[in-house]
């Protein structure tokens, strides 16, 4: 019978007979095994390789169970650490002495494979449990940066890493741009087509901003309806002014195929930035609203093209 589902567990036992017994047991259900022979020796084992269940002996030298329990328990680790100790001394008091410690569970010695398999399956239950809560509490950490239709960060992430992203050019003394682009006319792609054809639009520029910039370095939010806010670390204003007329030229060249329409697609750009980012830093609202401004600058002059200064 498998049931480990490959967990690891760190068997702790003095004694070499009944810990190979113990061992073969695991191993035999399917657990991933790593050994100590007392509490110093595991301590040093959890510090460089994360167990999730924790098998040990009482009385051992060195360090014995309980202070072993207390001190795992007094530790930092990734995840929670089940401890079960197993040992003959299992009197009442001795099973108390344990659970105080910060044990989750006792076992007696010589151990029954039967009462020990069951034992260890409620452990996974939990860990298992445990696994589906941190996956799906990183989905939620997604799902909350993420605009939905466009599957880029949203505006609320903006604000949040944008200073982050200030403080880092800042502190490296390195140049930061930032680009605001606003396709034009977007109310009347959604008039005439209707908005189904609108989000399709949105969704390509998006995906065309994300492509068209550096991958991993650059990185772009949804800041409102049809106003995306690229963010350009390392990169001077004037060469961010190269950057934006090059996506404003391949915007313009390219019409998007939209469900069957062919649609000519402009955009408006507002590009600031740092040479190098003055101390104190920037405020990053007001930075933002520099490249917002300059952007409607551009509406103003024609649309489709880019207007840049340095702040
Ligand atoms: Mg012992």
């Amino acid at each position: 019978m498998t049931q480990g589902n490959n967990y690891r567990v760190l068997v702790v036992e003095d004694n070499p007979v009944a810990s190979r017994m113990l061992e073969n047991a695991l191993l035999s259900d399917g657990y991933e095994i790593m050994t100590a022979g007392d509490g110093i020796a595991a301590l040093n084992i959890l510090k460089n390789n994360f167990c999730p269940i924790v098998i040990t002996d009482w009385l051992m030298p060195r360090m014995n169970g309980i202070d072993l329990c207390r001190a795992i328990r007094n530790g930092d680790y990734p995840g929670y650490v089940n401890i079960m100790i197993m040992t003959a001394m299992d009197g009442q008091d001795d099973v108390i002495t344990g659970l105080k410690a910060g044990a989750d569970d006792y076992i007696s010695k010589p151990f029954n494979r039967t009462e020990l398999a069951a034992r260890l399956a409620n452990v996974t239950r939990i860990l298992d449990l445990e696994k589906s809560l941190k996956k799906a509490s990183r989905e939620i950490e997604i799902l909350a940066r993420t605009d939905p239709l466009t599957t880029i960060y949203n505006r609320r992430f903006l604000f949040e890493q944008l200073p982050r992203e200030i403080q880092r050019c800042r502190r490296y003394q390195h140049p930061l741009s930032i680009m605001m682009c606003d396709i034009d006319d977007f109310k009347a792609v959604n008039d005439s087509h209707g908005h189904h054809i609108g989000d399709l639009v949105l969704r390509e520029f998006a995906s065309r901003l994300s492509a068209w910039t550096r991958c991993d370095i650059d990185w772009l939010a949804r800041y409102g309806g049809e106003e995306f806010l690229v963010v350009l670390p390392e990169i001077r204003v004037a060469e961010a002014a190269g950057v934006g007329e090059r996506l404003r030229r391949e915007m313009a060249a390219r019409p998007m195929n939209a469900n069957g329409f062919n649609l000519e697609v402009t955009a408006s750009f507002g590009i600031t930035g740092f040479d190098l980012v003055p101390d104190p830093e920037p405020d990053p609202e007001l930075f933002i609203s520099r490249a917002d401004a300059l952007m409607y600058e551009a509406k103003k002059n024609g649309k489709n093209r880019v207007m840049v200064a340095s702040c």
